[in-house]
């Protein structure tokens, strides 16, 4: 008999880090997620901004199982499907913005890549095949998938996969006003200087090859909850439409609520030719990720071609838009957008309070339930703290050790790495819950 100890089984899932197991959640109520033994964790980021109903919502688990007895499969290439059809009807049946029809997906990563790919088919369409250039910004993140990742502007995610990476796309100025505003320079002039920068890119590459500028709404991950300047998306919109471009947001995670409105760009007095949506639409109770459709497009292609040469196996899914279908009427019919207003009020506020004077805090901002704390060495300088610091993971590690679950993180912008702890509270949040 060998007797001599073993090393302790390696999990047989491939986790994010391969050398750490993470705790094993089995439950969750509420704004709660329960550990395996039994520990409760206040959940302050809904994971990345995902759960938007926070767990477990009777309402959403009944109509998944609603919809897994009825059915559970048909593939879009045969047939739709009921729940398809009323999601698409809840999302786009009042054409908000001009948007008129959704394309279902899994997830984040999988919408982006179908709107860069419906953006260029549009261009095919009405005849200006030469529309091949994708303009976005360099603080950003589209998704880990080849085509949103050449989009994004992550340097740290894109560098081992450079050579994968489509190079149709270029990179502008984040607009990042805490980094990026020049000292003396005021909001309008900052706007105006990047707005100048865009339309210097555009020349660059010869408006008429330029297929369309992709931005996230409110930037989350790379910068932590990062709204333009006043005035930068319609600066933005007058380039696009001049040159004839497309404009694809990419609401991914400010989307579907997270900042107040259904629509991040609802606050910005603009509108997109084609939207990227995921984390809020299912709340995470499925995998699930649109593309919202202007008119413009949405008529091109079925006056053109009639398809869109796209497709994966588990489009329009039913059991996901059955979810999905719920978690928007019991935002609309529970009236959570009025919460997310105030609860995001109450948050800022007690933000403010705690750390608003703490020596290293630099910056606390973003709308509705997306907020983020900006973490610096130095609060005169905003100088940030050295990477090597790992402040992300140490701060993560800490939290979780005293209940909380928040999104902390750490992107370089134009060679200025920042940290900041993001927090997406589920919409049902309470004061009492904020503290
Ligand atoms: N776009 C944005 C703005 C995101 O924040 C994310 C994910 O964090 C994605 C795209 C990718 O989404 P997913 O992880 O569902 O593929």
């Amino acid at each position: 008999m060998n007797d001599l100890p073993t090393a302790p089984r390696r999990s047989r899932v491939l986790h994010r880090s391969s050398r750490a197991t993470p705790p094993v959640a089995v439950g969750g109520h509420g704004v709660w997620l329960v550990e395996q033994g039994g520990r409760e964790i206040l959940d302050a980021s809904g994971g990345a901004a995902v759960s938007c109903l926070g767990h477990q919502h009777p309402r959403i688990v009944a109509a998944i199982h609603r919809q897994a007895d009825r059915l559970c499969y048909a593939h879009t290439g045969f047939f739709s499907n009921e729940p398809a059809e009323a999601l698409a009807e809840e999302l786009v049946g009042h054409e908000p913005g001009g948007l008129t029809q959704a394309y279902f997906v899994s997830g984040g990563s999988e919408a982006v890549e179908a709107a860069l790919k419906l953006a260029r088919q549009y261009f095919l369409e009405i005849g200006q095949p030469q529309r091949g250039r994708f303009i976005a910004r360099r603080q950003s993140y589209h998704g880990n998938t080849l085509g949103a990742l050449a989009a994004g502007g992550n340097a740290a995610r894109r560098a081992p996969y450079a050579p994968l990476l489509s190079d149709a796309f270029s990179h502008v100025s984040p607009a990042f006003a805490y980094r990026g505003q020049g000292e003396g320079e005021d909001e309008a002039a900052f706007t105006t200087r990047l707005a100048a920068e865009l339309e210097a890119e555009f020349q660059r590459l010869g408006p008429q090859n330029v297929a369309a500028f992709v931005a996230e709404t409110v930037v989350g991950a790379t910068a932590g909850c990062v709204p333009a300047p006043e005035g930068y998306f319609r600066a933005v919109r007058e380039i696009c439409d001049r040159h004839g471009a497309l404009l694809i947001l990419d609401e991914v995670m400010s989307g579907m609520g997270r900042t107040g409105t259904r629509h991040a760009w609802e606050q910005e007095g603009i509108a997109p030719d084609i939207q990227a949506v995921a984390k809020g639409l299912g709340g995470g109770y499925q995998a699930i990720g649109a593309v919202l459709l202007s008119g413009r497009v949405a008529d091109a292609v079925e006056q053109g071609s009639g398809a869109f040469q796209h497709g994966h196996t588990y489009l329009a899914h039913p059991i996901a838009c059955a979810a999905a279908l719920e978690v928007q009427r019991v935002i609309r019919e529970d009236g959570l957008l009025d919460n997310v207003m105030a609860m995001g009020t109450l948050l800022d506020a007690r933000l403010q309070e705690r750390f608003g004077n703490h020596a290293h805090v630099g910056d606390i901002r973003g709308r509705g339930l997306f907020r983020a704390i900006e973490l610096v060495a130095d609060r005169a300088s905003r100088a940030p703290f050295d990477p090597a610091r790992q402040l992300n993971a140490r701060v993560k590690k800490e939290a979780l050790a005293r209940g909380l679950a928040c999104y902390p993180g750490g992107g370089s912008v134009d060679g200025v790495r920042g940290d900041h702890v993001l927090l997406a509270p589920p919409y049902i949040v309470s004061a009492a819950e904020i503290g």
